[in-house]
């Protein structure tokens, strides 16, 4: 059984990353969608509401386990009994630092790659930032996430305004 790993942030999933997941589910039987926390930010959401969004955003899906981790990504992936990493790439600005992210976990642990699904063209542009961004400012988001995300990121920002 071919299990993969995609870990980000997802504070909060988007339609970008559930396209991902959906594609990684073509190609492996498994793939484990794994919250993990950007050390240099500061998350919007908990990592309890992210597990609840992406949980229910994926519940139609076979095969996904949500889950979160802390520590080193190659430790978790290896906990999964998986040598699979996903990452998404949108545009070139992406490309930098997620190259330099898959060559140093390769030296580290070199059984371990890193494979990378690009974005429908849809999606080009979208990354949780901008999401959180047009919410605050009460914009709607037909499309570009799923429903129970455009839910929470009301609830988050109205009682904030
Ligand atoms: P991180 O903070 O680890 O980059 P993100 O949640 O922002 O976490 O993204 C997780 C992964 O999903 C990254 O590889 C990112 O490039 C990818 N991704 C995010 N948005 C999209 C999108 N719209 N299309 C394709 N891939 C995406």
């Amino acid at each position: 059984m071919k299990t993969a790993v995609y870990p980000g942030s997802f504070d909060p999933v988007t339609n970008g990353h559930i396209d991902v997941i959906k594609r990684a589910l073509k190609i492996f039987d498994k793939v484990v969608v794994a919250i993990g926390d950007n050390p240099g930010k500061e998350p919007t959401f908990t990592t309890e509401e992210r597990l609840e969004m992406l949980k229910e955003s994926t519940k139609d899906s076979k095969n996904i386990e949500i889950d979160f981790f802390s520590g080193l990504l190659l430790d978790y992936v290896k906990s999964k009994n998986s040598k699979i990493i996903i990452r998404g790439l949108r545009a070139v600005s992406d490309f930098d630092f997620e190259f330099q992210r898959a060559l140093m976990n390769r030296v580290v642990d070199d059984q371990i790659e890193t494979i990378f699904i690009m974005t429908k063209e849809h999606y080009v542009y979208l990354n949780s930032s901008i999401v959180k961004e047009m919410a605050m400012f009460g914009s709607k988001l037909n499309g570009l996430v799923p429903g129970i995300v455009e839910k929470k990121l009301e609830e988050k920002f109205t009682n904030k305004t």
